[in-house]
């Protein structure tokens, strides 16, 4: 035989035994080219599940009591502990098996938080305008008796180049950039924020390079109540730390207004604090596989919140979400094959140390990590599910559509990025994410805000996420075959 001939038959017979490979693969994991089925038993579990979801108020009660009796949650704060507490003996009530892990939090202090313009065009003598604001998360403080400068207003990190250090030093900056209100009336409040918050993440650090004194943002939400929204900053090391906080829109306006006119002076006091790190904790809870055990699917939400509110859209909805699954799953006395694990995150709003440190403790085990559930957009009516997996993951969860479009959540979406701040380090490490696809064209009107309170949440809407997230965990942790990367 010539070379080329060898080359030939070793194709064929690579090819040959290629296809008997994939026949047997096939045979296994059902043939691709086809919609995955899975077994009736399983298709009753889950109708089972669901409806037991919409017929639930579990959720809404531990809500309820995380918001009203618990309190705002942030991260370091005795109310973040005691939630950590009680979410932990909740879930030991219900017979899992649970386990808090260590996680260092920031522990950042709100203080004093006013301001005032102290001088402007057509000032009436011996008067003041008071300016609605809040610090933003992680913010150094003013002198304790405030510090007072010129506003300049920049509309864009252009604009405040083009300004340039002889305009900005010693000023305090503030960037007016507008929420997109009519984007988020589309349905896409997420895109409309991801915009705009730029400048709260990293605008005190662009004002500080240039000389700035002190930096304001317009408030990163929709609503028109005079409502100052915060939010995690980040400082980087090229530039002093400035004292930075958000204004309500109307006054980003007046302040808009008034500097169109002429000098506008603001005397301005913030007086937060950075205390040393704390010792917190992911709160773990597991429902063991009885087959494969080691294979873990992830239901999650973030415990922690911001201060001025009590966090139940965000995130109190999507912990207690994660928290009925095992509730459901218990009460109508089902066992999953793969391991359900219920986490409630610590810090992801200042520092997501609670997802970054799991993955680092967990790395070893990450690729029999299946799949990671994350509801972190609100408790609106979800309109069906989202996931950043394989298509023929993708293609294996559609199924689970038929069955929740009887509640309105029949869509199935693929995305290009991680479903969660908290599963990000997941995702990065090749774990699909998902998470509920909700209406959320008016969660940013009170997201960051005082107004994130319990009656945002409308109890019927809360159990229709509930009713997504459990029947996608349960169908990821009980199909014939495990959820494909
Ligand atoms: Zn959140």
């Amino acid at each position: 035989m010539t070379i080329k001939a060898v080359s030939v038959l070793r194709s064929v017979l690579l090819v040959a035994v290629s296809t008997i490979l994939s026949a047997q693969l096939i045979a296994q994991e059902q043939d691709a080219r086809l919609p995955y089925q899975y077994p009736p038993k399983l298709i009753a579990e889950l109708k089972q599940i669901h409806n037991a979801a919409l017929t639930s108020d579990y959720a809404y009660v531990q809500l309820a009591h995380l918001c009203n009796n618990i309190g705002p949650r942030l991260s370091g704060s005795p109310q973040a502990e005691h939630a950590v507490q009680y979410v932990a003996a909740e879930m030991r009530r219900l017979g899992l098996d649970v386990r808090l892990e260590k996680v260092m939090v920031p522990h950042w202090v709100r203080g004093a938080e006013t301001a005032e313009l102290v001088q402007f065009s057509g000032q009436a003598p011996g008067t003041t305008q008071k300016i609605v604001l809040t610090a933003l998360g992680g913010s150094v403080a003013t002198p304790a008796q405030g510090l007072t400068a010129e506003v300049v207003v920049a509309d864009s990190f252009e604009h405040l180049a083009t300004l340039g250090r002889e305009k900005v030093a010693g000023k305090i900056i503030l960037f007016n950039v507008r929420f997109d209100k009519q984007k988020a009336a589309q349905g896409l409040a997420l895109d409309a924020y991801g915009e705009a918050v730029v400048y709260r993440g990293i605008g005190a650090n662009a004002a500080a390079k240039l000389g700035a004194i002190g930096a304001l943002v317009r408030s990163v939400g929709g609503a028109d109540y005079r409502l100052p929204h915060t939010g995690g900053l980040g400082y980087a090391n090229d530039a002093p730390k400035i004292p930075a906080g958000a204004v309500a829109a109307e006054d980003a306006d007046l302040i808009a207004y008034l500097t169109a006119q002429g000098p506008v002076r603001m005397h301005l006091t913030l007086t937060p604090q950075t205390l040393p790190d704390v010792e917190s904790h992911n709160v773990i809870a597991d429902i063991k596989g009885s087959e494969h055990p080691e294979e873990v699917i992830i239901v999650s939400g973030h415990l922690d919140s911001w201060d001025l509110g009590t966090g139940a859209i965000d995130d109190g909805a999507g912990v207690v979400v994660a928290m009925q699954t095992a509730q459901l799953i218990k009460r109508l006395g089902l066992r999953p094959k793969r391991t359900i694990r219920v986490i409630a995150w610590m810090n992801e709003e200042n520092g997501l140390m609670g997802g970054r440190t799991y993955a680092e403790d967990h790395k070893s085990e990450l690729s029999h990590h299946v799949a990671a559930i994350e509801s972190d957009l609100g408790a609106g009516h979800p309109t069906g599910f989202s996931a950043h997996a394989s298509s023929r993951a993708f293609e294996m969860l559609r199924a689970v559509s038929t069955i929740l479009q009887t509640s309105g959540a029949g869509i199935v979406r693929q995305t290009q990025n991680a479903e969660g701040a908290d599963v990000f380090p997941l995702d990065a490490a090749g774990v699909p994410t998902l998470a509920p696809i909700q209406d959320n064209r008016t969660y940013f009107n009170y997201h960051h805000t005082a107004a994130d309170t319990l009656d945002k949440v409308v109890p019927r809407e809360l159990a229709e996420n509930a009713a997504v997230t459990a029947v996608l965990a349960y169908a990821i942790a009980n199909m014939p075959d495990r959820l494909p990367r």
